[in-house]
């Protein structure tokens, strides 16, 4: 069940012995961001949902001894990654995301000289835009960034690829291969009449920064993803009293765990709705009739307004168009995604892209797991390419200043 195939029996057990270093070793040797996956995982669906225990009761914690093995590891150990000697080759990671960063570790172990370039100010990408601090500290992150420009990996901020700096411009700086990991960082928007209004925002937009919103005391959330509850546990932490998230089926679709503490916290779910429109004094929603096999349809002259003070549209991204707009012959699905092969290669050689930017929006060790295979690929892509010229000028003398002018 776990995408990454962290050697679960074999950590557990070491747990179970105390030797908490050693399980950390075997979980590193397969998941390069365990403090964060151990947090952020929907382990129900993945590894705690193939454990046997969990068939007569509940399973093992797995996701939480992870957690444990990786805090414990961070707290005692303070053992340095040591840069690899390099193999002179360089390469450039567009996004500082949890594929991009799995990525730039990847490469950087093998010895290749990596830049990563990042839009925002800090690297992390949704680890810390998109996942708020009470579900994954932002020091967490910190410090797996940290550890990866111990092995050399350089990290450049504000740097907005396809706008700042093209592709093309890239691969003439002598970055031998491109990775693209920027996500899905549009928000996928209703189409209904007073989406506009200065109430309604986007799940994505507000918990990069939930501080510099507003939203008063009543709050809807429209969707029951994850990332709603995410929404909605952060809107009651900064003050909201009252918060309702309309689903359209009969079910949350956020991870049991995620929803059960959206419940505790006080998020009351309305399911079986469809918002039709928006006003400034809340949502106009429509009942809908869900039959066995799911389909959904809409029940007329149920209309009701459902008040709020602001509302939060919760219903997943796309992706930005930045660089496909600004790389010719780089192709996309209808959706906007990368297209690519199963190892991640573009249309365009040398050029690579993986995680959401590729599949959509998905779980964060899937993105992990994605890249690192595109990281192998590129790797033996890079192997294919014919060796530098010598540099021209690598033996000139180097010119003395004469300080005294
Ligand atoms: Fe479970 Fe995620 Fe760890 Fe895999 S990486 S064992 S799915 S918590």
């Amino acid at each position: 069940g776990c995408p990454v195939n962290v050697r679960i029996p074999e950590f557990v057990a070491k747990v179970a012995e105390g030797k908490f270093e050693e399980a950390y070793e075997i979980i590193t040797s397969t998941n390069s961001l365990p403090a964060i996956s151990g947090r952020v995982c929907p382990q129900e669906n993945q590894c705690e949902g193939k454990c046997v225990r969990g068939i007569k009761g509940e399973s093992v914690s797995i996701g939480r001894l992870e957690r444990f093995c990786a805090d414990y590891h961070m707290k005692h150990s303070d053992a340095k990654a040591v840069k690899p000697q390099s193999n002179g080759k360089k390469v450039a990671v567009v996004g500082a995301g949890p594929s991009g960063l799995t990525c730039a570790g990847d490469l950087a172990k093998k010895g290749y000289e990596v830049t990563v370039f990042e839009a925002f100010h800090t690297a992390g990408g949704v680890l810390v835009y998109g996942i708020p601090e009470f579900r994954l500290p932002k020091a967490i992150v910190k410090k797996e960034v940290e550890n990866l420009q111990d092995l050399g990996v350089e990290v450049k901020t504000n740097m907005v690829i396809g706008r700042v700096l093209s592709v093309d411009e890239l691969f003439e700086m002598g970055y031998k291969a491109i990775f693209i990991g920027t996500g899905v960082w549009r928000p996928n928007t209703l189409h209904i009449k007073g989406e506009s209004l200065g109430n309604v925002h986007y799940a994505i937009n507000y918990l990069q920064n939930p501080d510099v919103y507003h939203l008063g005391s009543r709050v809807i959330v429209i969707g029951a993803g994850n990332a709603a509850m995410d929404v909605a546990r952060t809107a009651i932490r900064h003050g909201t009293r009252h918060l309702e998230c309309f689903s359209l089926s009969k079910t949350i679709s956020a991870s049991e765990y995620e929803a059960s503490y959206a419940k505790l916290e006080g998020v009351n779910f309305i399911f079986n709705k469809k918002p039709v429109e928006i006003t400034d004094k809340g949502v106009v929603f429509i009942d809908l009739n869900e039959a066995e096999d799911g389909t959904l349809t809409e029940l007329p002259g149920t209309e009701k307004l459902y008040p709020a003070d602001s509302v939060i549209v919760s219903i997943s991204q796309g992706p930005c168009t930045t660089i496909t707009d600004s790389t010719k012959d780089l192709k996309t699905t209808p959706r906007g995604l990368f297209e690519t092969d199963e190892v991640g290669r573009t249309s365009i050689p040398g050029i690579f892209a993986s995680g959401d930017a590729v599949k959509g929006a998905r779980t964060v060790v899937e993105a992990v797991a994605y890249s690192k295979n595109v990281a192998e690929a590129m790797h033996e892509y890079m192997q294919t390419l014919p060796p530098d010229l010598p540099d021209a000028y690598a033996n000139v003398p180097v010119a003395e200043y004469d300080e005294g002018n």
